[in-house]
């Protein structure tokens, strides 16, 4: 059974960059969910959800922040709280506090200011949770054994001292991963979330659960396609562009 997707943000601005989704499309988001009567999830609860295989879970939906990006806490947390959700951000430790300059060098990425590690911690009561976008944003795949356990296990022990809760999901930087990143990744988090394009399933890993960017959805019409079956033909179509460009 497919749930509905989780969708993945970074920033909530109007610069109109590859990481920015303006504040107005996500107040006209979550008034639509709201109004189709969708609740929200955490990563974790999808990937229990999905373990159990139960029905009845439809108009559910996890939101998810990757990188930790200060317009979060000022723009999406204010709109998500009016409308009843919850969300799961995803932080990069080592980058707490400072910018995005993993992404020096490429021009379509702005410099965007990230949360410090104790400001992470303040939505909890809120329901929010804080995961792991590991110690660097490095692509783990082209790490050694010793800089994979890094930041896998240094970025969580840093964002479960800085915020105060557990840190149960990873998302892999740039959805990479293989078979050692999968299998360490499964010894040490319950769920996590890859930038794979798709809808999460009970077949899916369950520390890779794929997900949706709005930036694919600011078209009205294809967002609520999020609530229908054709929207699986969008995003193969969607995959098939990326391998395309990749090569
Ligand atoms: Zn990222």
């Amino acid at each position: 059974m497919t749930i509905q997707p989780i969708r993945t943000y970074h920033s909530i601005d109007s610069s109109g960059s590859l990481l920015s989704a303006p504040p107005e499309l996500l107040e006209r988001q979550m008034q639509h969910l709201a109004a189709r009567g969708f609740q929200s999830l955490t990563v974790s609860e999808v990937a229990a959800f999905l373990k159990r295989e139960k029905i009845g879970l439809e108009r559910r939906i996890a939101l998810t922040f990757d990188d930790g990006c200060r317009s979060v806490p000022e723009a999406a947390f204010p709109v998500l709280r009016r409308y009843g959700f919850r969300a799961t951000r995803f932080a990069v430790s080592d980058f707490c506090g400072s910018e995005n300059s993993w992404d020096r060098g490429n021009w379509r990425i702005p410099r965007l200011s990230l949360l410090r590690g104790d400001e992470l911690g303040k939505f909890a009561a809120a329901g929010w949770k804080t995961g792991s976008h590991k110690a660097t944003h490095a692509r783990l795949t082209k790490l050694d054994d010793d800089a994979l356990e890094h930041e896998l296990q240094e970025s969580r022990r840093f964002l479960r001292e800085a915020c105060g809760t557990p840190v149960r999901c990873p998302a892999c930087p740039c959805g990479a991963r293989d078979a050692r990143v999968r299998r360490r990744a499964r010894a040490i988090f319950d769920a996590g979330c890859t930038t794979g394009l798709g809808h999460a399933r009970g077949t899916s890993d369950p520390v890779a659960l794929q997900r949706v960017d709005p930036y694919y959805l600011r078209v009205p019409g294809l967002f609520r396609g999020i609530e229908s079956g054709w929207m699986g033909s969008c995003l193969r179509l969607r995959r098939l562009l990326r391998k395309v460009h990749a090569l």
